[in-house]
């Protein structure tokens, strides 16, 4: 089986339907391994965070890591299943926690940042009406949310301070740990499937193969062939690398060498009680209003619909864990269990709904988004970390860009895979 398109995304996830969208005047496929694999964009946390700009290779960063891999259940840490690539990964990471590397890309993420909540509410997509709060608990809370206040002030980005007590008031949800709040006045959260639905509809022409695993590409005269696992071949002039934590294997039919690790994380999902005549009245998990970031426990919650998903943990693992560790679940729900009132544990951990997702980190913490050097019509659209449901309209909307060579400004040509 063969045919033809003129841009062919590799990647089915929020990334590669979001730019499947917008390409919705030329002829456009998607394949990808699953429907899509893992489900990484359906399953995250849905926050869209515009105060998240700094790319997460920072100073400060490598401390907070090796913190975190001495304790027991920190948030950071490496999985025995390490693939081969590790060490050229965390060696450059580990270079790139500089004020330079913060310098040289923040520009870039918060201008697509910023355009994707505009894109993403012009969707109609329900979105929290709340914004994102972030919540300290330590001693030094006050001074910390001031410092976060004046960092994210210092680079124009909207926050507030909320006092512990009103607080408490507007956001029933919170415990007496709560010690200061920071309003991201920018931020919201979203159910990501959802997102992803909407965007998968978006573009009627659009061809989407499920279950189809690339397993080659050749250059040919009119631009690439690609085939799959079950034969399909199908040639484009363009080619598109949005496949997540997987982005470096596909790569590599091309001879490219991208730095991409996976990142494991955890999430539960429970149904809130909505008050006496809500659709749920038994469930004993707590009305939550805000999204919220808890900075000091490392854990977010998003309350989306009637639900309320709990997710933390970045875990250094090769792309095809997605191990379920029932102790790292009990960690999760008891951490969020000091800054929200939940209750006890369920026996049945079922009833949690734990699941996990692998997000592709990159070696300098910032997206590749781009044209491919020597490539020509190869653009990469991966490394999106944490951020890739926040950042997909707006990575769909440079991609776009230089597909159609339309103008792309100095802080987006920054994020250009140039840099690998
Ligand atoms: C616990 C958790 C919480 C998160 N919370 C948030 C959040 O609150 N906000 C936010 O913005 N982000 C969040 N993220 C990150 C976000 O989920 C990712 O950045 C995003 O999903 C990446 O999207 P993607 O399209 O690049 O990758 P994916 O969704 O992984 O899609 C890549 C696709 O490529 C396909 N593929 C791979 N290899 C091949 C091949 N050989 N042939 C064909 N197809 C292939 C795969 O099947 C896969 O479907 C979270 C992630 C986790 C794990």
């Amino acid at each position: 089986m063969s045919s033809e398109t003129n841009t062919l995304i590799i990647g089915g996830g929020i990334i590669g339907v979001s730019i499947a969208s917008m390409l919705s005047d030329r002829e456009v496929m998607i394949l990808d391994s699953g429907a899509p694999r893992y489900g990484t964009s359906i399953g995250n946390a849905g926050h869209v965070v515009v105060s998240h700009a700094q790319p997460f290779a920072a100073p400060g960063m490598l401390g907070m890591g090796a913190k975190s891999l001495l304790a027991s259940d920190g948030a950071f840490a490496f999985s025995r299943n390490l693939p081969m690539n590790t060490i050229p990964w965390i060696t450059k990471f580990m270079r790139s926690c500089t004020k330079k590397n913060v310098e040289e890309f923040t520009p870039g993420i918060l201008s697509l940042l910023r355009k994707s909540a505009e894109l993403i509410k012009s969707t109609g997509v329900d979105t929290t009406t709340t914004p994102t709060w972030e919540v300290f608990t330590s001693q030094k809370a006050l001074e910390q949310a001031q410092k976060e206040y004046e960092h994210l002030t210092h680079l124009g980005i909207a926050a507030r301070i909320v006092g512990r007590t009103q607080a408490r008031e507007l956001e029933p949800s919170l415990t007496p740990k709560v010690q200061a709040v920071l309003e991201l006045s920018e931020d919201f959260g979203l159910d990501p499937l959802l997102l992803w639905q909407h965007m998968r509809d978006a573009n009627p022409g659009l061809i989407f193969h499920s279950n189809e695993s690339v397993t080659a590409i050749t250059r040919v005269r009119s631009g690439y062939r690609v085939t799959t696992q079950s034969g399909l071949e199908i040639t484009a002039k363009n080619i598109v690398i949005a496949s997540g934590s997987w982005s470096r294997e596909v790569g590599k039919f091309l001879g490219l060498n991208i730095p991409i690790l996976a990142a494991k994380g955890y999430s539960v999902t429970v149904q809130m009680h909505n008050g006496a005549d809500a659709q749920y009245p038994n469930s004993s998990f707590p009305n939550s209003l805000h999204p919220m970031i808890f900075a000091d426990e490392k854990t977010a919650t998003d309350p989306f619909g009637d639900y309320l998903r709990i997710s933390a943990r970045f875990e250094l693992t090769n792309p095809h864990d997605r191990s379920l560790n029932e102790k790292r679940v009990r960690h999760l729900y008891e951490r969020a269990s000091t800054v929200i009132n939940l209750p006890p544990i369920p026996t049945d951990l079922a009833q949690l709904s734990a699941w996990t997702g692998l997000r592709p980190a990159s070696a300098d913490g910032a997206p590749y988004i781009g044209p491919v050097p020597n490539l020509p019509g190869v653009f990469l659209a991966t490394g999106h970390g944490m951020i890739g449901t926040a950042l997909s309209l707006g990575t769909a909307d440079l991609i776009t860009r230089y597909i159609t060579q339309g103008p792309v400004t100095d802080a987006e040509l920054a994020l250009s895979p140039s840099r690998i």
